[in-house]
């Protein structure tokens, strides 16, 4: 059997679509344009592309989006200073840090990472780390919803590939991938409804077990799954072996091997024993940014009161 290919970045296009004609519509109605910050510390070159990416998609669904580009050399002070004024800035709606921070060269005034993304008002946190957000989402009332947990809940929603009452195994717990994930498909509600999805196939409801580096018999627990979503950042860690024949298989990694872009899933094997699965690159990886615009969207609507 040949899996179903879960086309990502066909997905992110008609998100986009509908991002652009949300904003042109509240504009047309005399709303003010969404508008993103995002702030690039020092000079990494792989932060470089991601904010450039960025702000061409906010470009092209019509928000503004502008970069603070702060030298390398910026104070713990200084950047939360900085956040400190956007913050209250009204005519900015999104603020993004992107990450990660480089090592600081004052060990006196160090740029922590923690400090820095707690700064961010939550009513502009579009990446949706504050601890406010993640309560929220935890309390199934999200205001934001995370990018690529909300990407991976929009995939599996617009590719049909409901969830609930299914077991869910999501390999990976951090922060900002596995436990959002984790928590979304097991909420109550269906939180790819989040104003931008007609209808709903419940992507919630999931009988959700996490899996991590400590996790014995990994491959074990994995066959169990009915959707494995794996989030790990290691290449080619899932093999067809510890497939359940038809499920669905979601791969959130992004690895560099060679000079190209692999998951954490071994995709010519797996896509013969799978029921559908995404690619790398292509898959999950273009909902992200697609997410991050509807969240500007989402902090804009908020600032009209
Ligand atoms: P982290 O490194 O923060 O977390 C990795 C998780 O994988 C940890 O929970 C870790 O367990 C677990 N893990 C490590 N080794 C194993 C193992 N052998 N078996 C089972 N679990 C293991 O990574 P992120 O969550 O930030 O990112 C994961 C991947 O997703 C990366 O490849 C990253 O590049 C990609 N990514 C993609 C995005 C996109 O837009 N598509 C966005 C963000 C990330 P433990 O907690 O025990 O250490």
């Amino acid at each position: 059997m040949t899996a179903t290919l879960l086309n990502g970045k066909q997905i992110a296009q008609e998100i986009r679509a509908e991002i652009a004609e949300q904003v042109r519509r509240r504009v047309q109605a005399g709303k003010s344009q969404p508008k993103l910050c995002a702030i690039l510390v020092g000079d990494d070159p792989a932060s470089q592309v991601y904010v450039r990416n960025k702000e061409r998609a906010c470009e092209k669904a019509g928000i503004a989006g502008t970069v603070d580009r702060l030298p390398a050399t910026t104070t713990g002070t200084e950047l939360l200073a900085r956040i400190e004024q956007l913050n209250h800035d009204p005519t900015v709606h999104g603020i993004l840090v992107q990450l990660p921070l480089p090592k600081s060269e004052s060990s006196a005034d160090p740029l922590d990472e923690r400090r820095v993304l707690d700064a961010v008002s939550p009513l502009k946190d579009v990446d949706a780390f504050s601890p406010v957000n993640v309560g929220l989402l935890m309390q199934g009332r999200p205001r934001f919803l995370p990018c690529t947990p909300h990407g991976v809940v929009q995939l599996l929603h617009r590719c049909d590939r409901p969830v609930a009452g299914k077991h869910v195994v999501v390999i990976g717990r951090s922060d900002i991938v596995g436990k959002p994930i984790a928590s979304m498909l097991s909420q109550r509600t269906n939180m790819a409804n989040q104003g931008d999805a007609e209808g709903g196939r419940d992507v919630a409801n999931a009988t959700v077990t996490i899996a991590h580096s400590r996790t014995e018999n990994l491959a074990d627990v994995v066959r169990q799954a009915d959707c494995v979503i794996a989030a790990v950042g290691i290449p080619k860690l899932v093999t067809a072996d510890m497939i359940r024949p038809g499920a669905t298989v979601v791969d959130v990694g992004i690895n560099r091997v060679d000079d190209k872009l692999v998951g954490d899933v071994d995709f010519e094997g797996v896509k013969e024993v799978a029921g559908a699965i995404t690619p790398v690159p292509g898959g999950v990886g273009p909902l992200t940014i697609a997410m991050l615009l509807h969240n500007t969207v989402k902090a804009a609507e908020l600032a009209d009161g």
